[in-house]
């Protein structure tokens, strides 16, 4: 399937990588940090290729990204031992499947409802370049491992 132009997550221009920083690629997929990191772990996952919505890829592949999704939620939960995960599919400007990973801590923001997409200025953590590296190495290393993909 062709990438689509104008499609956020096909383009994946300056803007995308200022905010989504690749981890790497798994079986139907591809794994994003979110520069967001108000709740530690935050990711997001693409379908490898564009469809808009989950019940149009075909079964096969659509298996093994959630295969991709399970991995990435387990690993995110055992490292940052969240209390629990939050998938989040929206998409109604970008369409392109992904979700949303967003793990989510007893007392913290957004605990018993929706996850906050969009945290506000005075309580959004972001960390320095050093730690966004250390945390999507660790997150690489260990979701790949789970899917059984040698760096
Ligand atoms: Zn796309």
């Amino acid at each position: 399937m062709e990438n689509v132009k104008g499609c956020y997550y096909c383009d994946q221009d300056e803007g995308f990588r200022s905010l989504l920083f690749k981890i790497c690629d798994l079986k139907a997929s591809s794994v994003f940090l979110c520069k967001d990191q108000t709740l530690p772990g935050r990711c997001t996952i693409m379908f490898r290729d564009h469809y808009n919505e989950l019940y149009e890829i075909p079964k096969e592949e659509r298996d093994a990204f959630m295969d991709d999704v399970c991995a990435l939620a387990q690993t995110i939960k055992e490292l940052f031992g969240a209390d629990k995960i939050n998938y989040a599919i929206y998409g109604d400007e970008v369409t392109h499947v992904h979700f949303t990973l967003c793990p989510k801590y007893k007392g913290r923001l957004g605990w018993g409802g929706p996850f906050v997409l969009f945290p506000q200025e005075q309580d959004k953590i972001t960390l320095t370049d050093d730690l966004y590296r250390e945390r999507m190495e660790q997150i690489g290393a260990a979701v790949m491992e789970k899917r059984g993909i040698r760096p």
